[in-house]
């Protein structure tokens, strides 16, 4: 098996032009792939190839001045650049199929999924990611910062001897990390984490051509969402708390598995582009301090309920 690192550049869209490009296309695209570059490993971590390819945007054509100065790449070059779907089989050519994926940070993955959506691109086999910035974290300080990747180059003292911001130097120097790192146990250990998400997906995704959901009860009374399986030992979890509504669309659920104890499930609920609803849906560990958090919640919710009753019931006070 191989390792590959990953890092793209991609062209942003002046705002309006972004929103009337996604109205349009009934998807989300919040950026255009101008440029791929990868880097190939072997099992010992021996860099062994690498991949580079500009890439000609379809909609937003014009390089943003930022984007620009960032990454050095000039509107001509981009203007002559592989069209996606070239590009997408050329890059799958050369990947094989017996690797993982390493980024820096949970966006570009993502960033080349929404891209290969919208250009009816197979994208099935890009799901194998690992964050290496999560891998990096957990096996140096520990802190749940995220870390930029010149911050995790300067810990262990290598030289940036080449510009940074252009996608094939940062998929080096991304290699060059991982060499100093564990990655066979990061990949390994990297779900089976305390604290963190044992699960987190997202549901009703319509801009990733998923049927989304109508309504927020449908959401709320589908089986994933009102009779999940415990993610460690798949067996039918139980409930006997009522939801908890907060700000910004979020409802938790308290879920206890009898083997594996209590979880929370917490949906984050967004618009699609076609008006239906989407959530990031996690599954985590219940700690004390979340457990209360939730009770309190679920109180406070209580207790407005009360009182809203009471004066819609309740004689009007004179004044
Ligand atoms: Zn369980």
């Amino acid at each position: 098996m191989y390792y590959i690192t990953l890092d793209l550049e991609w062209n942003q869209a002046y705002a309006q032009k972004a929103l009337a490009v996604q109205r349009q296309l009934s998807s989300r695209l919040r950026g255009e792939v101008i440029q791929i570059g990868a880097v190939k490993l072997d099992k010992s971590l021996r860099i062994c190839g690498s991949y580079q390819i500009i890439v000609k945007p379809k909609y937003f054509k014009k390089l943003h001045r930022h984007v620009s100065e960032l990454t050095g790449i000039t509107q001509e070059q981009m203007d002559v650049g592989t069209p996606l779907i070239t590009a997408a089989e050329s890059f799958k050519r050369w990947c094989g199929d017996d690797f993982v994926f390493l980024t820096w940070g949970p966006d570009d993955v993502p960033m080349l999924k929404e891209n290969f959506n919208v250009n009816d691109i197979d994208y099935d086999w890009l799901d194998h990611t690992y964050d290496l910035q999560k891998i990096f974290a957990r096996q140096t300080d520990d802190s749940s910062k995220q870390r930029s990747l010149e911050f995790a180059m300067e810990h262990f003292e290598i030289p940036m001897n080449l510009p940074a911001h252009d996608a094939l130097n940062d998929a080096y120097f991304t290699a060059l990390v991982a060499q100093k790192l564990n990655v066979e146990d990061g990949i390994r250990t990297y779900n089976d984490f305390r604290g963190e998400f044992l699960e987190s997906t997202v549901i009703g995704d319509a801009d990733a051509g998923d049927d989304g959901y109508v309504t927020i009860s449908e959401m709320l009374d589908d089986e994933v969402v009102k009779s999940p399986k415990c993610p460690i030992c798949h067996s039918q979890m139980h409930t006997e708390d009522r939801v908890l509504h907060s700000k910004g669309q979020k409802y938790t659920f308290h879920f206890k598995c009898e083997k594996d104890g209590d979880m929370l499930l917490v949906l984050r609920l967004r618009r699609n582009f076609n008006e239906t609803w989407r959530a990031k849906r996690t599954i985590a560990f219940a700690t004390e301090e979340s457990l209360e958090e939730f009770k309190r919640g679920i109180e406070r919710t209580a207790v407005k309920r009360k009182m809203r009753q009471r004066k819609s019931r309740g004689p009007r006070l004179a004044r």
